[in-house]
């Protein structure tokens, strides 16, 4: 049954440390929504075993990378750990347009840079949504990122050092879910974006509308 309204999409920007399980998070998700698409950044950095040029990232050379910026088609970018990181505004606008909601991974520097443009821009405005994945503590995450086994004690120090600076941005965001048990995490993603599509400002118009 139609509910008689059309929902302007919502931008989704998620952020977290690493060690918190978004990425895991925000893919499970997409698998869940089909209104929900993610949206392909460009990277300077090089592509991961089973990671694919258009489906995980637009992996680009750093020339490239800066064409895109003198162009002026990035939304944010930032350097994260070493690399270029950038959404692209062609991945966003129009999808949002079309009701559809887009989900950005992000780091805390492009969603502080998306939160300020959005004070100035009407469209943004209407559509940012920032949601923080925390860990259940700070001591939780410090064993996920030693359990992985796969870094150094210089890698593990230096992705704490960033872990604590990036936590410390929590309360910058609309929402905050803590990822203990991963499908309690899951179930309130779903929850949130649901009551995201009832907030009046994704609503365009509704049956009762005269
Ligand atoms: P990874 O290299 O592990 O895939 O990502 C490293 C970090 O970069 C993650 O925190 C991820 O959210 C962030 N990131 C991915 N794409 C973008 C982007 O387009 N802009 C920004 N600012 N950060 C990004």
């Amino acid at each position: 049954m139609s509910s008689g309204k059309l929902t302007k999409g919502a931008l989704l920007i998620v952020s977290g440390a690493s060690g918190t399980g978004k990425s895991t998070l925000c893919s499970k998700l997409l698998g869940m929504r089909k209104n929900l698409r993610f949206s392909i950044s460009c990277t300077t950095r090089g592509p991961r075993s089973g990671e694919i040029d258009g489906t995980h990232y637009y992996f680009l050379s750093v020339e490239d990378f800066k064409g895109k910026v003198a162009n002026n088609e990035f939304i944010e970018y930032a350097e994260v750990h070493g690399n270029f990181y950038g959404t692209l505004k062609s991945e966003v606008a129009d999808r949002l347009s079309c009701g559809t909601d887009v989900l950005l991974d992000i780091d805390v520097q492009g969603a502080m840079q998306i939160k300020e443009k959005a004070k100035t821009d009407d469209f943004l405005k209407a559509s940012i949504e920032l949601v923080f994945i925390g860990p259940p503590s700070f001591e939780e995450l410090e064993r996920r990122l030693r359990n992985r086994k796969t870094d150094s004690e210089e890698v593990i120090k230096k992705r704490l050092e960033n872990a604590r600076k990036e936590l410390s941005f929590w309360r910058e965001y609309d929402y905050l879910v803590i990822n203990d048990e991963l499908e309690k995490a899951l179930g309130d993603m779903i929850k949130l974006l649901d009551s995201i599509h009832m907030r009046s400002r994704h609503i365009e118009r509704t049956a009762f509308d005269v």
